[in-house]
């Protein structure tokens, strides 16, 4: 520790919670960068100069709401976290952040949070003490082998991510399975395969037209506050040219609902669109390799009709505009990839990158941080089921859990909770009580965001290489929550005391390790281990040089082209007649959130309802079934079936169906429990062919009225009208819309 300095943590100690203010004094502490007063030095400074009550001070610190990466800044007073804000300086989301991250300030201060650790007995759950929990740890250890040790997390980097390398590398396991529930796992690996890249860096901002392919960028697709930015660029255009948009998807999302044209296709006909479009660019005299026009031809104009749904009209519409306007872009998204044959819609849609010419002009190689310890380790669904038969297996005694709750993510036909029993001592991270703590023999409790130290390597890096610097805004809420960092600390220092006993905390570590690597860092070798330290904490980003490499733009280095078929679309199934597209909510995205009441009381911004989940019907469907708004249905899969109230929508295709994620938990907390229905209980097994990752979209079900009816709580009013009658402003259904002539 340094000396005559506070840490962070250390500094808020001793101004005790809820004591004294915290605030910089006006005699040099602070800065004023455009116009936002910023702290420069609050790890260093002597103390007692910044207690001015009912000031506010400012923290730099990172969002770990998504993985977006954004850097933000919480505004602090009197030791309470009041509000947060974009950071300026974060190239990623500059001075933006969304209403999901504005959130953590509720997860902070969550009733439901728990407060101390937990041993189970029987059914209840007993309190211990950190010191019980880490000795019974160290004795659960010594009676397995290393290589039976299990650690389940979502994507991992950063300084946690090394500790959590170097922990499984001392237990001797190579275990370590980085789940998340709904990322794009086939988009990467297409990426890789076409660009040489997985998460190429997108100039929207530069494109004069975009075509996505259900990639929900504006909502919760990868990036969004960066993409929002460019998006808003992207309208404004440049030489008096904005640009257009274009969404083709099979239900609408809020990009489709942005866009200026929304094209309905059936349900994973993705790929034959793409492959449609470059046979239909060649027919129209544009320069279309030969490697792709001869995988192309046999999409003619008729097929893609017959097979998409999209009419020959906008087809010659989109055509024509992307002859006219480059650069262009096109992305694949969610709903391209979520089916059996996901890989292959990726690769044609990127192909259709290739042949527009926009690789290496608005797909362009990413800045990359050249420390590979703490780079992303990022997740996907296949690592669950990696773990769940190993675990099915009995070859995982010991499990830890962190930053997950596959319990309720996981789908029925997985069997995870029964497999789960197979583990004899199972340790859950945790901020509640969620699904997977329920079944934990032991659960830590967790800091919030907000009170924890750490940083992270965001996946997607919006322009320069960048390290996010994550700081406490704030003393520990309940004192006996721990940081991920903290216990993985105390775990290193059972099995290699040697070099690590020598850390007081987590906050030690990440300080050690950044000065030691200053230099490489950015700063010059003549800079103090404390200014650099000061700097980059209260700046709460490091940036480093953008990489000169470039994307593949060659066609002839991508070794799947040659075996690029796609099925054409699939047939009517009349048991289970329509497609289940589970749509990632942007508020509880995969019911992680679903505790925090803002997000359940914000509207969704497509139905605009609130505190519950739903089914979105086309209304010819809805006809067919007898079924209005408010109908409660039930939707069964041939994995299982829930309960869920019906929203007539025109923004989905007739032969699907599409129920939000997040919902339904069993467990969480007060705000989560009950909520909804769980549409990840009733996917069915289905895999993509090349990946093996979960075909989101491949489910099909059937709909069954149950003579249940209930008023659907959301903003647009109970029947899609006016406010209260006054017709204030009204909500235009998609034919109605003036959608933008050119395409
Ligand atoms: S996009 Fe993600 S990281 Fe950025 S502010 Fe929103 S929740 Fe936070």
């Amino acid at each position: 520790m340094m000396e005559n300095n506070f840490n962070r943590r250390d500094f808020l100690k001793v101004l005790g919670w809820g004591g004294a203010a915290v605030a910089l004094s006006a005699c040099g502490n602070t800065s004023v960068e455009n116009g936002t007063e910023f702290v420069t030095a609050h790890s260093t400074e002597a103390m007692p100069e910044f207690a001015i009550p009912g000031v506010y001070v400012h923290y730099n610190s990172t969002c770990a709401q998504c993985d977006g990466g954004c850097s933000i800044v919480g505004r602090v007073r009197e030791g309470r976290v009041l509000k947060l804000e974009g950071n300026t300086e974060s190239p990623i989301n500059k001075g933006k952040i969304c209403g999901l991250g504005q959130a953590a300030l509720q997860a902070h201060y969550n009733p439901d949070r728990i407060t101390h650790p937990m041993l189970r007995k029987g059914d209840q759950g007993e309190t211990i003490t950190w010191d019980q929990a880490f000795a019974l740890i160290k004795e659960k250890l010594t009676e397995v082998e290393g290589s039976e040790v299990a650690f389940l997390t979502g994507a991992t980097s950063g300084h946690t991510g090394a500790l959590l390398k170097n922990y499984m590398d001392a237990l001797g396991s190579a275990k370590h399975y980085a789940y998340e529930a709904v990322v794009p796992s086939v988009v990467r690996a297409a990426n890789k395969k076409s660009y040489g890249v997985e998460m190429p860096r997108l100039h929207i901002d530069k494109a004069r037209v975009v075509v996505s392919f259900g990639a929900d960028f504006l909502g919760a697709w990868v990036s969004p506050v960066n993409f929002t930015q460019q998006y808003a660029k992207f309208r404004k255009g440049s030489d008096g040219m904005r640009g257009v948009l274009v969404q083709v998807e099979s239900k609408m999302t809020l990009t489709g609902a942005n866009a200026d044209r929304w094209l309905c296709i059936r349900p994973g006909t993705e790929g034959i669109y793409a492959l449609g479009l470059i046979n239909a660019l060649g027919a129209k005299g544009f320069k279309v390799p030969a490697a792709a026009a001869s995988i192309a031809r046999d999409y003619t104009a008729e097929r893609v009709v017959q097979e998409t749904g999209v009419s020959a009209e906008h087809t010659e519409k989109l055509v024509a505009i992307l002859m006219q306007r480059t650069p262009s872009l096109v992305l694949v998204g969610t709903a391209a990839e979520g089916y059996a044959h996901g890989s292959q819609n990726a690769a044609a849609i990127t192909l259709l990158n290739h042949v527009l010419g926009n690789v290496g002009k608005t797909m362009v190689y990413p800045a990359s941080v050249p420390f590979p310890q703490i780079t992303p380790k990022v997740g996907g669904r296949y690592a669950l089921h990696a773990l769940n038969d190993k675990m099915a297996q009995g070859d995982v005694k010991v499990l830890f859990t962190c930053g997950s709750n596959p319990v309720f993510t996981s789908h029925t036909s997985l069997n995870f909770k029964e497999n789960l029993q197979k583990v004899p001592f199972k340790v859950v991270l945790a901020h509640y009580r969620d699904e997977t703590a329920m079944e934990a023999d032991l659960v830590l409790p967790l800091d919030s965001v907000l009170e924890d130290w750490g940083s992270s390597v965001p996946e997607y890096m919006a322009e320069t290489a960048q390290i996010n610097i994550q700081q406490a805004l704030s003393e520990r809420l309940y004192p006996e929550t721990r940081g991920f960092g903290d216990v993985l600390l105390a775990l290193l220092k059972q099995r290699r005391p040697a070099e690590y006993d020598q850390y007081e905390d987590f906050y030690a570590y990440l300080r050690d390790a950044m000065v030691q690597n200053k230099v490489a860092l950015g700063a010059s070798s003549g800079t103090s281990d404390d200014i650099f330290w000061r700097d980059t904490v209260s700046h709460g980003i490091i940036k480093l040089p953008a990489t000169t490499a470039k994307v593949s733009g060659k066609l002839a280095g991508i070794p799947s082209l040659a075996k690029l078929t796609l099925p054409n679309a699939s047939a009517v199934d009349e048991a289970y007649p329509f497609h289940l597209i589970p749509y990632t909510s942007a508020h509880v995205r995969d019911g992680r959130h679903a505790n925090i009441p803002w997000l359940q009381e914000s509207p969704d911004p497509i139905t605009t309802i609130v505190w519950d989940s739903w089914i979105e019907i086309h209304p010819t469907t809805a006809i067919k079934l007898g079924v209005v708004e408010g109908d409660i249905v039930e939707v069964a899969s041939r994995s299982g079936a829930i309960k869920v109230v019906v929203y007539v929508f025109k923004g989905i295709h007739p032969d699907a169906v599409s129920i939000p994620m997040g919902y339904g938990h069993e467990a969480m907390g007060r705000y989560a429990k009950n909520v909804g229905s769980n549409v990840f209980k009733i996917l069915d097994s289905i895999f993509d062919r090349e990946t093996g990752e979960l075909a989101l979209h491949e489910t099909r079900v059937k709909v069954t009225k149950t003579g249940q009816k209930v008023r659907i709580v959301k903003d647009e009013g109970p029947y899609g009208g006016g406010q209260a009658g006054k017709r204030i402003a009204l909500r235009k259904t998609t034919d109605k819309v003036n959608l933008s002539k050119e395409v």
